[in-house]
């Protein structure tokens, strides 16, 4: 949603310093005749200090919220991304090296989930074979098997059971991964939005 904060830059606005990015709040909305919604008050449930304190931190930040609202981006309520979403700005603030890579696709992962784009990891997702997964295809909408690799990119063990832990366990027990693992799943993250949802997101910082 989209919303004006009147007078905010006036040194005595009565928003104080908590229309910052990142805050959560409560907020009480005026809908008048404009498209745009009126902030009539402000309370701070949450600030995520420590997320401004550090350019990486402040960066998954952005990248987290960016990617919820251009996955969802309908004005909708989604009260589980709601949460992960605040899960995930909690853990960088909790602990700023939490704001990597893995960490950031996990969270990504789990958004698909919750679009329903959640990539079939199980077995081929051509065939439902569920040895000789060798490949991902966005297009088929999961890892495939050799036989069905046509359009598909290959995926490594490493990656596969990366994806498979990253969706099974909470965001804050993230598995880490080799770096060529991490960069499979993001492409399989990234082919996986292209064909569902059209769309492409920025990738996740490669720290
Ligand atoms: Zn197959």
């Amino acid at each position: 949603m989209s919303a004006i904060a009147k007078g905010v830059r006036k040194a005595k606005s009565r928003f104080g310093g908590r229309l910052e990015p990142f805050f959560r709040l409560n907020l009480v909305l005026y809908e008048g005749r404009s498209d745009m919604l009126t902030v009539t008050s402000v309370e701070t449930i949450e600030a995520y200090p420590r997320v401004r304190e550090h350019g990486a931190a402040l960066d998954g930040a952005a990248r987290a919220c960016e990617a919820v609202s251009r996955i969802f981006d309908d004005g909708d309520p989604h009260e589980g991304v709601y949460h992960l979403l605040a899960n995930q700005l909690a853990l960088i603030d909790r602990d700023v090296t939490r704001a990597g890579r893995a960490n950031s696709l996990a969270f990504r992962l789990k958004l698909l989930l919750a679009a329903g784009f959640a990539p079939h990891l199980a077995g081929c997702a051509s065939c439902g074979d569920r040895e000789h997964l060798v490949g991902f295809s966005g297009a088929a909408g999961g890892v495939v098997c050799g036989s069905c690799e046509a359009n598909a990119f290959p995926l490594d063990e490493d990656a596969h059971a990366f994806m498979v832990a990253a969706l099974g366990r909470p965001l804050a027990e993230t598995p880490d991964a080799p770096p060529l693992a991490l960069a499979q799943a993001e492409r399989a993250i990234i082919d996986t939005l292209e064909h569902h949802a059209h769309l492409r997101l920025r990738p996740v910082s490669t720290r």
